[in-house]
């Protein structure tokens, strides 16, 4: 799962954008000023950042210059309700990757991730992941098992997508949640172990690409095929 920090003090837009994004797929984890938005940069890792310009404490433009100060690559994306040229060149060059002028329609905003998303600094822009006899279409987000498809819900795909990229490795559940889940996350909870035994059931039921060992006290292992 792509993992999105949105900074935008705006609770009307914050949520609108929040909402989009999560029925798009994306983990969004919300900061509602430029500190606390640093704060979570410096707490977690992030596949793009959407930061508005004019924010308390801290504005977008610092905090994107903090995060590029941390040697962070992270994609990032400057809301804004200014639009004058000269403004948007300061913007780029203090580390912004793009620019969104307030208001923008939806549909702008994932494009502009997409295309964002897609750039080389993703090294693990593959289109299918295969393990044994699974496939993965990351795509059109579609599971086969000896091309018969496996209906798996979204966090499902997210955690096996996860293991496979990971295979043969002990993950630890801090790094299950900190990957498939986001940051409103329980890690005393227990949902990580019945989410794994959802994905065995639906994946072992068939011919399984390899069972998913628990590893006592440490976390979970896909074995490689
Ligand atoms: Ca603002």
């Amino acid at each position: 799962m792509m993992r999105v920090l949105l900074v935008e003090d705006e609770k009307k837009m914050s949520s609108f954008i929040e909402r989009g994004l999560s029925e798009e797929g994306y983990g969004v984890d919300t900061a509602f000023d430029g500190e606390e938005g640093l704060a979570l940069v410096n707490k977690n890792s992030y596949d793009l950042m959407i930061l508005d310009w004019m924010l308390p404490k801290l504005d977008g433009l610092a905090l994107c210059k903090k995060v590029r100060e941390k040697k962070l690559k992270t994609p990032i994306i400057i809301l804004t309700a200014k639009d004058a040229v000269e403004e948007k060149i300061q913007g780029l060059d203090g580390g912004a990757d793009d620019y969104l002028t307030k208001p923008f329609a939806f549909d702008e905003l994932l494009a502009r991730m997409r295309a964002m998303l897609r750039r080389p600094h993703d090294i693990q822009k593959e289109s299918q992941l295969i393990q044994g006899n699974l496939c993965m279409d990351l795509l059109s987000r579609e599971v086969r098992i000896n091309e018969k498809v496996i209906i798996l819900s979204q966090k499902e795909f997210s955690l096996l997508e996860f293991l496979i990229r990971h295979k043969g490795d002990v993950v630890t559940r801090t790094q299950i949640a900190e990957h498939v889940w986001d940051q409103s996350f329980d890690p005393m909870s227990n949902t990580i172990d019945v989410y794994i035994n959802f994905l065995r059931k639906k994946i072992d039921s068939l011919e399984g690409p390899g069972r998913i060992e628990t590893i006592r006290g440490a976390g979970y292992r896909l074995l490689p095929e």
